[in-house]
């Protein structure tokens, strides 16, 4: 797990602690196991507390204040260790019990909205950070179910329970001992926001640099292609020399805050001895009683101490909570992960794309497309070029409604697409993109994934069809030769051909393919040129071309500038126009 993403204490508002509670949804199943673990917690605390406060009666039968019970008592003590022994069992047992399974649910149903969120919510944050963050946060979550809530009560039991005890011992005493309590509490909230504000940023800090370490993880080629080891690791080092700097400066207020509040308790408890001592002296109470008041007061001041850590772990796990909540109430695009039960037939007749307008909504004000007209006519290949920047991507995701138009429709048939339902609507189309991705696993495995419950033959027919079923034939594991983690351990053209069998299998009646720009040793072009026009023929196509070879087959072709169509028509009536198309051919048609 990464550490990066500390969950972040939040100030418990009366609203944030409200939301929190929403999550007790999950414990609702095991609200039995979990009431005996609180039950098994209560006796335990008050065992405590009797443990702690019958100590001093074996002083006083030393002091022959109580005749011959030496053995009852000791006995008494036995039995009372022995509960809460067995009690901690339960509590921790249970408690675990509860979380591990409550957790597991919520951890199913974090990944799962997550797969039902927007594209947009996705294009706001990184993969690094939003995989830290998760993790982080069900862990704080995690160890407050299992831990603090538990500490906190018995805490909470425990100082109150004390106070009640202490006050029966000795009334006096017992107030000169509180009467030091409330300014402790005040030292305590002082410091600890102030503590609570360099911890933060020594989290965020730490985060930081992990996301870099993520960042250079998935670009270590193109660091090591241009050599740019060293200026990651400073950039790392700063990141980290930083953290230390925070890191001390906490440790500093951390250091004064605890010394304040060790000095403060053992001032108090010099205190006490000198007020117990005087009234021991003048008989008022017995050794015994002085002894548990001190026993008493030691357990008080422990359990104290503790809350102010257990709250702000509270806190911690209420920010936690937050951000996870607004992960699962973010809008979901689809209602839930779902598979669907029947394959719907796609719709007849060509797609047309009327008046869109568009923008991205992190880049507002930039209309990427405006009154954009472009019909895809049924069962042919229409391709799009144009200069970087031009808006072919755009147009590839607005088809896969990875985003929302502005204004303007867009229809297959006679039907505006946004009217379909979108796992459906998706159903139909095959996306082969760019950068082909592999998911770690054999490459029958991915290869399904464009029909999970294709069978061995379809797959094997799939590959055959994208020239892919020779090389992975040839692998002394075929099909189940696994392919590293995002396919390292195939070349280009063999990774093309496998997302070309991919969509082969999952048979679309729209095709969308962003073509690679890197190109291929001739042999391998071939092949994948031929497996390309199997899977687009007869099929609506809509290619982002950046290969000649491509462009020259397609059915339509249509040459992009900023957002607008300039020219349209095949190859050689472009060409014969002698446009902006026969300079793009000439210029290279990945140029700026
Ligand atoms: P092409 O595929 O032709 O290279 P794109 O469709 O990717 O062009 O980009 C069209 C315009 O939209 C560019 O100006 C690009 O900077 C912008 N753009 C693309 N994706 C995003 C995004 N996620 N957020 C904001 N702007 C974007």
């Amino acid at each position: 797990m990464s550490e990066a993403k500390q969950p972040v204490k939040v100030k418990v508002s009366r609203a944030a602690l409200l939301r929190s509670t929403r999550l007790f949804k999950y414990i609702q199943p095991y609200r039995l196991t979990f009431g005996l673990g609180l039950l098994a917690l209560l006796v335990s605390s008050v065992s405590g507390l009797v443990l702690f406060s019958s100590l001093g009666d074996l002083i006083d039968v030393q002091t022959d204040q109580l005749n011959n019970e030496i053995g009852k008592i000791t006995l008494f003590l036995l039995g009372i260790l022995v509960l809460q022994g067995l009690t901690s069992f339960v509590r921790i047992y249970t408690f675990s019990f509860v979380t591990e399974r409550s957790m597991a649910r919520l951890r199913q149903d974090v990944f799962a909205s997550l797969l039902t969120l927007p594209m947009e919510w996705f294009s706001d944050r990184t993969t690094g950070e939003i995989s830290s963050r998760i993790s982080a946060d069900i862990s704080s979550v995690q160890s407050t179910l299992t831990t603090y809530l538990a500490e906190f009560v018995r805490q909470v039991i425990t100082v109150v329970g004390t106070i009640v005890i202490l006050m029966g011992t000795s009334f006096k005493l017992a107030l000169f001992m509180v009467g030091t309590l409330p300014a402790m509490a005040v030292l305590a909230v002082v410091f600890g926001r102030y503590v609570r504000k360099l911890g933060k940023k020594a989290q965020e800090e730490v985060a930081e640099s992990t996301a870099l370490l993520e960042e250079v993880l998935n670009g270590i080629a193109t660091v090591k292609a241009f050599t740019t080891e060293w200026w990651e690791f400073s950039k790392y080092r700063e990141k980290t020399d930083r953290v230390v700097k925070t890191g001390m400066k906490n440790a500093i207020a951390r250091g004064t805050f605890a010394t304040f509040i060790v000095v403060f308790i053992f001032g108090s408890i010099v205190g006490l001895v000198w007020f117990g001592g005087r009234l021991v002296a003048s008989g008022e109470i017995s050794t015994g009683e002085l002894f548990r008041f001190f026993m008493l007061s030691a357990l008080m001041a422990g359990s104290a101490g503790g809350l102010a850590e257990t709250y702000a772990q509270l806190q911690k796990s209420i920010g936690a909570t937050e951000h996870l909540l607004d992960i699962m109430e973010a809008t979901p695009e689809i209602p839930k992960p779902i598979a669907l039960k029947a394959k719907v037939a796609a719709p007849k007749g060509s797609i047309r794309f009327s008046n869109v307008s568009f923008e991205y909504l992190s880049r507002k004000g930039v209309l990427v497309l405006k009154d954009f007209n472009l019909e895809i006519p049924e069962g042919k290949t229409t391709a799009l070029v144009g200069r970087s920047g031009a808006g072919k991507s755009t147009i590839a995701y607005l088809l896969l409604r990875f985003y929302q138009p502005q204004s303007g429709l867009v229809y297959w048939g006679e039907e505006p697409v946004e009217q379909m339902e979108l796992l459906i609507y998706r159903s139909f189309i095959g996306y082969v993109p760019q950068e082909v991705m592999l998911f770690s696993g054999s490459i029958a495995e991915n290869i399904r994934y464009g029909s999970v419950h294709a069978s061995k033959d379809e797959v094997e027919q799939a590959a055959r069809l994208a020239n892919a079923h020779e090389f992975i034939s040839e692998f002394p594991d075929g099909y189940e030769t696994k392919v590293g983690e995002r396919g390292m351990r195939l070349s280009g053209g063999q990774r093309q051909r496998i997302a070309i069998a991919r969509a082969m299998l999952a048979n679309p009646a729209l095709l969308i393919l962003d073509e690679a720009t890197s190109s291929l040793d001739n042999a391998s072009e071939g092949l994948v040129r031929e497996a390309l026009d199997r899977l687009m023929q007869n099929r609506t196509s809509l290619v982002i071309a950046h290969r000649l070879s491509t462009i020259k087959h397609a059915d339509s072709i249509v040459v992009l500038e900023k957002g607008q169509i300039i020219e349209q028509g095949n190859h050689y009536e472009l060409l014969q126009r002698s446009g902006f198309y026969a300079h793009l051919l000439k210029t290279g048609l990945d140029a700026e």
